[in-house]
């Protein structure tokens, strides 16, 4: 896929001393003193370039904290006098963007909730046109590439210049340990599109969970992103909306300096194809490696089921019925067939070997 865009570098829009760009701030705003003591630590830290805060907030099930609306506006406006910090909110409709703009939020981002939609996203990009503000768009919520460009093409065709994507990750069918699975490939095939577009990691959204903030914040890092968006919370635990995963003004500042940053191609284009390519590579093969242990995780349910239940480990139909699937599988993706072999032999005694270590150990 090749698309073009007119667009401008991220240092065109924001002077962040050549460092990544971090936006920071409450999931969602909820009181005037909330948002104010809260942007005064973060500015007190010194390390963020953007004051983040939902004011609109899309929210999975109804009942949920929706966000305080238009009355939360001014609170930006305060905080962004006392402390400088421009501001960045979410847009989610038409109306919304108007009463960004009547407020002079700076910065404004779409959600993964409406990137999904062409409709809304349309509808945001008419009501943008003309407007000359950075617009940040996340990924949407399902792992589609072609509507998450296609969202950029419609916000860059009412004019939009200066433009960022935020990569939040993408929602999971099963459980897992991250709120939303990150899917690095898809965020590096993104800058193989738009190379020229900022690539912003959003790992609170990623997490779900404080704990897992880090990690994934140096992965982000570890993949030249060019900034951050992280929840900060003057109270995390007793946050409206996602508690677990926001950190207080002071414990972001902790964090980050954590983070190893790689300055010495930070911000540099890739040397050349070659690196591209094994960088590619890279994050795939960390991929496929996360894929297994997801994998391995369900043998182990299985192996617990097949313990509690006296089912044999080995069932011949079924691992023939594996064999089967698998090979025709591959060959619809033009792998060698040796190779599926192969893999799927190692994979299946590897599945052996975890089941029967379970099946061995006492039951609780
Ligand atoms: C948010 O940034 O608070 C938010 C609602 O995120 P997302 O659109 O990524 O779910
Ligand atoms: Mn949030």
């Amino acid at each position: 896929m090749k698309v073009n865009l007119k667009t401008e570098p991220l240092s065109s829009w924001i002077n962040t001393n050549g460092k990544p760009m971090i936006i920071a701030g409450p999931c969602s705003a909820e009181t005037e003193e909330q948002v104010l003591e809260t942007a005064r630590g973060i500015a007190a830290e010194g390390y963020a370039n953007v004051l983040r805060a939902g004011v609109w907030k899309p929210r999975t099930r109804p009942g949920s904290f929706e966000g305080v609306g238009e009355e939360a506006l001014p609170w930006l406006q305060k905080a962004k006098e006392e402390t400088g910090l421009p501001t960045a909110v979410e847009v989610a409709t038409p109306q919304h963007v108007e009463l960004a703009v009547k407020y002079g939020v700076d910065i404004l981002w779409i959600g993964a909730r409406t990137t999904v939609n062409p409709f809304n996203v349309q509808d945001l990009a008419d009501a943008m046109k003309g407007l000359d503000k950075p617009v940040l768009i996340k990924n949407p919520v399902n792992p589609d590439l072609a509507l998450w460009v296609g969202a950029f093409e419609r916000i860059a065709g009412a004019g939009i210049t200066k433009l960022g994507a935020i990569h939040r990750g993408f929602s999971n069918a099963q459980e897992t340990k991250l709120r939303n699975s990150p899917m690095w490939q898809i965020a590096v095939e993104f800058r193989s599109i738009f190379p020229e577009i900022p690539m912003i990691g959003d790992p609170s959204h990623m997490a779900g969970k404080r704990a897992y903030l880090a990690e994934l914040t140096q992965r982000a890092m570890d993949l030249n992103y060019d900034g951050l968006i992280i929840e900060s919370h003057r109270n995390p635990d007793e946050a409206w909306s996602d508690a677990s995963q926001q950190l207080t003004p002071k414990a972001l500042g902790e964090m980050l300096k954590s983070i190893e940053y790689r300055n010495a191609t930070y911000g540099a284009d890739f040397q050349d194809e070659l690196d591209r390519l094994r960088n590619r590579l890279d994050n795939l093969d960390r991929e496929l490696l996360e894929v297994l242990a997801s994998r391995m995780s369900v043998v182990e349910q299985l192996g617990e089921y097949k313990r509690d239940n006296s089912v044999a480990v080995l069932q011949l139909d079924r691992w023939k019925q594996v064999h089967n699937s698998r090979q025709d599988w591959g060959k619809a993706l033009n792998l060698y067939p040796e190779t599926v072999e192969e893999l799927f032999k190692l994979i299946h005694m590897e599945s052996i070997r975890k089941q029967t270590e379970v099946m061995n150990q006492e039951t609780a």
